[in-house]
């Protein structure tokens, strides 16, 4: 068997997901701003989220992400978000 997937959690709605169904939101650890992590080449503390608007405004509501990246998430980021979302 050499299917297994990497799964994460979602911040939001705390689903396990494969990796690729899911954003990758990463506070840069050089630079301590808060980045989609497209392609996993920014290092740094992590977060997942489904792609859906659901989880995203959650997320936002109960400001998830600040908590787990402990760092205040600009409008440029949110608006990146719903723009990556297609929402
Ligand atoms: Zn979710």
């Amino acid at each position: 068997m050499n299917n297994k997937k990497f799964l994460r959690q979602c911040v939001s709605c705390r689903l396990i997901k494969p990796k690729e169904q899911l954003i990758r939101i990463t506070k840069n650890y050089k630079t301590k701003t808060i980045q989609i992590n497209y392609n996993s080449q920014i290092q740094g503390r992590s977060v997942y989220i489904c792609k859906n608007k659901e989880c995203l405004e959650n997320a936002l509501k109960k400001k998830k992400i600040e908590h787990y990246l402990k760092s205040e998430l600009t409008e440029n980021i949110k608006e990146e978000l719903y723009t990556v979302l297609k929402i």
